[in-house]
């Protein structure tokens, strides 16, 4: 029995191990990584088709990794899982953003709003809303340059009450609320009215697939009676973006527009813009 038990583990083990240690070690690089400095923003643009300018970016997360080059979120997704280095992650989000923010503001590049995502994690200290009003104060940015994003399903699944008391706050104090990956989670249309949510994000999956269509103009329909902007992501050509507005969507994002990039290439993008 102890052969077969020992045979067992040796036959066992390696793969589920390196699969732990895999992630164990993607955890701790991770964790140096954030004290090395190499997480970044880079920032993408978010179209008003009404207006026809960039109405803001949406700042999203990259390893600027030593070896590997610049990797996102999809390469290191279990450190947005993990409690503690999601909030280490949140910092460095909040702490670039506003500090971009105040060089962007000083140096009068006109970047309009700046969205940052929220993970679940971040709300659970129960102090998040006083925690960005602080920082807003400390980098002396207006309430109104900031958007949060926050996912359909952090907003209706896991305490609720929580999510909603903070958004609510940070709403009444000027900063901005989309509901990100709508139509992919579980909220129902009664959750909308509930909450206070200025922006509705319909997903990519939505937007580039044809046969999603009457969903996409649902939404944007539903949207708009409520009073939101309806915001498009993962606009890639011509056709969609058509679509869109002929639909009556407000504000679209997409490679068709820009791709993410580096902060210093905003204000070139903004002077070369042509809607
Ligand atoms: P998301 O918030 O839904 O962000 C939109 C994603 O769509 C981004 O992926 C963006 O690069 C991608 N995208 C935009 N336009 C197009 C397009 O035309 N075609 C295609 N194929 N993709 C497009 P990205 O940057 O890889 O980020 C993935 C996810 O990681 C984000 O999805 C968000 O959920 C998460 N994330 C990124 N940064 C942060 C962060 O700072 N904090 C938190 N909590 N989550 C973040
Ligand atoms: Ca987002
Ligand atoms: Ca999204
Ligand atoms: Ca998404």
């Amino acid at each position: 029995a102890k052969d077969a038990g020992r045979n067992r583990s040796v036959m066992f083990q390696p793969s589920m191990r390196s699969e732990l240690e895999q992630r164990i070690e993607l955890l701790r690089d991770v964790r140096a990584g954030i004290a090395a400095g190499e997480f970044v923003l880079f920032y993408q643009p978010v179209v008003d088709v009404r207006e026809g300018g960039v109405a803001g970016f949406e700042a999203l997360m990259r390893w600027a990794h030593p070896e590997q080059g610049i990797l996102a979120p999809a390469r290191f997704m279990p450190a947005f899982e993990d409690q503690d280095l999601s909030l280490k992650l949140g910092d460095v989000a909040f702490e670039s953003a506003l500090r971009q923010m105040r060089d962007w503001i000083e140096a009068g590049v006109a970047f309009g709003r700046v969205a940052v995502n929220i993970s679940a994690a971040q709300f659970r200290s129960g102090r998040l809303a006083e925690e960005i009003q602080e920082r807003l104060a400390r980098w002396n940015v207006p309430c109104d340059r900031l958007t949060i994003e926050v996912t359909e399903n952090v907003y209706m699944g896991w305490g609720s009450d929580l999510v909603s008391d903070t958004v609510r706050r940070l709403h009444d104090a000027g900063v901005m609320i989309a509901l990100d990956d709508f139509g992919t989670g579980y909220a129902s249309l009664a959750n909308l009215r509930q909450f206070p949510i200025d922006r509705l994000k319909i997903d990519k999956s939505f937007v580039q697939n044809a046969e999603d269509e009457a969903i996409v103009k649902a939404v944007i329909t539903l949207g708009s009676s409520m009073g939101m902007k309806v915001v498009a992501e993962g606009v890639e050509d011509e056709a969609q973006l058509e679509k869109l507005i002929a639909y009556g969507c407000d504000q679209v994002q997409g490679y068709h527009f820009g791709r993410p990039m580096p902060a210093d290439e905003v204000p070139g993008f903004l002077a070369g813009f042509k809607s």
